[in-house]
């Protein structure tokens, strides 16, 4: 008896074309980074505006080429992005009282963020990294290796680039 996970089927993947969700993860986090340059220069921290540009500037470009671990590395700062807007809000109403101000330039400045996960989890996006085995056209796969470079499907077995 053979186990079908077993065998290790090497699947050829065409090179496709850039989908709207890709494109909009890249517009969505524009309007984020130009909101964060805004408010770098009137908070006059341009050096934590330039930080944060450099940053996401590079997980969008390995995003745009269909990136793996870009996706991780985007998630969990879109999350700490969102978690830091949510405290900045958070922590000042204990001591001085809800700011309304301040839950609305907190909301402008993080629905482009979530708007960027939203963009990234569509399955367009997904299918655009990679992560729907090309054979059987399942969702269920894991990292073949630990940079993600190689991606396994857990239904039929087969591998991928
Ligand atoms: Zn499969």
């Amino acid at each position: 008896m053979e186990n079908t996970n077993e065998i290790q089927r090497q699947i050829a993947t065409p090179k496709k074309k850039m989908p709207g969700s890709v494109i909009g993860v890249i517009a969505s986090a524009s309007v984020f980074l130009a909101l964060n340059v805004i408010a770098g220069i009137l908070a006059n921290n341009i050096i934590s505006a330039f930080v944060t540009v450099l940053i996401w500037g590079l997980i969008l470009f390995f995003f745009a080429r269909g990136g793996r671990l870009s996706r991780w590395l985007l998630t969990i700062y879109s999350l700490l992005t969102i978690g830091g807007l949510a405290a900045a809000v958070i922590v000042p109403s204990i001591s001085k009282g809800f700011n309304f101000v301040n839950l609305l330039v907190i909301l402008v400045v993080s629905s482009p963020v979530m708007a960027t996960l939203a963009f990234a989890y569509k399955k367009s996006a997904r299918q655009y990294a990679g992560l729907y085995c090309p054979a059987c056209g399942s969702a269920k796969v894991r990292s073949g290796d630990i940079m993600y470079r190689e991606v396994v499907c857990k239904e039929c077995g087969g591998r991928w680039k």
